[in-house]
């Protein structure tokens, strides 16, 4: 089998080093099979691994080789979707138990970080900035939103005092979350990946599945191997291809890209982000920011739809930055890269059971850092019999992408188009 390695990246340019994991050979038996080492399946297998589970993880390249490994590494709690409008689609009920749920993300982060000593430079603080008068709006209509679940740490800023934590000219205002912060990606699934690994879990490394064999003893196939297990997760996101044709209807893989400069010095960090904490902005197609361990600007926006690769991503996103911090013109660029996230129709995650043993939860549309540790517990919840909370997320409606594969990436970018139309317009 040919070694798929990690895409060239900041990330894995800095990772905590990492043993070999070895290739699926052979025929093996588990409780629970999980597909993909990212953030979902590893977050999955350490809940299940805690309490009592056999748990083999496939993963076809590395671990975090996909998404986990190379985002933003912003801590963004709650959804790709505004409460109110899952409260209007599912209802009361169903959206109090989301809304509860939307900061736990943050939290079993940091818990997983102490518990297991994960070395991932994290730091508190995220700022959601608002470049119109509407946002700003709309931030204080979130935080009002975000109280009525219990949700209250949330800080309003208005343009003198985001200016002291954000050093540009672009925002007139904003909104702080001090449970909200930044993390290296690829180390936090690095340390997570050890942590299963301690409680007797098996990765194996360079091993995809190739296919599922469904029945009342599911096996999953890899092109050496294979795996027999009483349940399959399956957690291959943006990356999965058409391994379940059913969920490859319902979502679509993006690109974004992102861009890191050269270390600055300490005067100059200060200077951008006095506070350290990282930036998003308000808009549908949005810029987000932040200062590295070693002072770097890691900086990502844009989105190619249809995970398509861009050829030049500096050129793509330098520009953007040096619209928000122009005095980094002279600055270098050391790494750009892209990664793909998964986007559903509705922008929400998609969560459900094929059949009584192969459980998914893929599509949260960008935000996915905590949701997808917040999925992680709630899967292995529902294995162990407690299902009211995965059924919360399973009751989202699922809608497939009109037109199917063929039609989508036009679909999607005529949608992005009118909404990078109103952000220019600021309406
Ligand atoms: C560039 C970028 C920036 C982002 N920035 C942020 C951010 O700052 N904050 C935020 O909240 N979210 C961000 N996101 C989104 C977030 O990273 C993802 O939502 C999250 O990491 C998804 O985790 P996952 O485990 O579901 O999927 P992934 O991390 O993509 O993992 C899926 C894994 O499954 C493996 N796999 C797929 N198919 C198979 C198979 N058949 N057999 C075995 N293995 C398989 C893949 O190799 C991959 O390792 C960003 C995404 C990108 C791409």
């Amino acid at each position: 089998m040919p070694h798929t390695p990690y895409p060239s990246s900041y990330y894995a340019a800095s990772a905590n080093p990492v043993p070999a994991r070895p290739e699926l050979k052979g025929e093996t038996e588990t409780d629970v099979c999980i597909v993909g080492a990212g953030y979902t399946g590893l977050s999955t297998a350490l809940f299940l691994l805690e309490n009592g589970f056999k748990v083999t993880v496939l993963e076809a390249a590395k671990v975090g080789f996909g998404a986990s490994g190379r985002n933003g590494g912003q801590i963004v709690n709650s959804y790709s979707r505004d409460i109110d409008v899952i409260e209007r689609t599912v209802g009361p009920k169903q959206a109090q138990l989301l809304g509860q749920m939307a900061f736990e993300g943050g939290r079993i982060i940091r818990e997983r970080i102490a518990r297991y000593n994960i070395q991932c430079d994290l730091k508190d603080g995220g700022v959601f900035a608002a470049l119109s008068a509407k946002q700003m709006g709309h931030l204080e209509s979130q935080k009002k939103l975000w109280e009525r679940f219990g949700h209250t740490q949330l800080e309003l800023m208005d343009a003198k005092r985001i200016r002291e934590v954000v050093a540009t000219d672009s925002y007139v205002g904003g909104m702080l979350d001090m449970s909200g912060g930044h993390i290296h990606p690829l180390n936090l699934a690095l340390g997570e990946a050890a942590a299963v690994e301690s409680l007797g879990g098996v990765i194996h490394e360079q091993s995809p599945a190739t296919r599922i064999e469904r029945g009342a003893n599911p096996v999953v196939h890899t092109p050496q191997g294979r795996v027999k297990a009483k349940f399959v997760v399956v957690a291959g996101n943006a990356y999965l291809g058409g391994l379940v044709p059913e969920l490859a209807s319902k979502s679509m893989p993006c690109g974004t890209q992102v861009i890191t400069t050269e270390p600055l010095s300490d005067e100059l960090a200060k200077t951008l982000l006095p506070q350290d904490y990282c930036v998003e902005d308000c808009n549908y197609l949005l810029d987000y920011y932040r200062l590295t361990g070693d002072k770097r600007l890691i900086f990502g926006g844009g989105v190619v739809y249809g995970a398509r690769d861009p050829s030049n991503i500096e050129a793509i996103i330098r520009p953007k930055m040096l619209k928000v911090f122009p005095q980094l013109k002279d600055v270098k660029i050391d790494f750009a890269w892209t990664g793909n996230f998964l986007l559903t129709l509705s922008r929400l995650p998609q969560v459900g059971r094929i059949g009584d043993n192969i459980y998914y939860s893929q599509g949260c549309s960008g935000h996915g850092v905590t949701y997808t540790h917040l999925a992680g517990k709630v899967l292995a919840e529902a294995l162990r019999g407690q299902a009211e909370r995965f059924d919360a997320f399973a009751d989202l409606p699922h809608y497939p992408f009109p037109g199917g594969r063929m039609f989508q990436v036009p679909f999607s970018a005529i949608g992005a188009w009118y909404y990078n139309l109103r952000d220019k317009l600021g309406v």
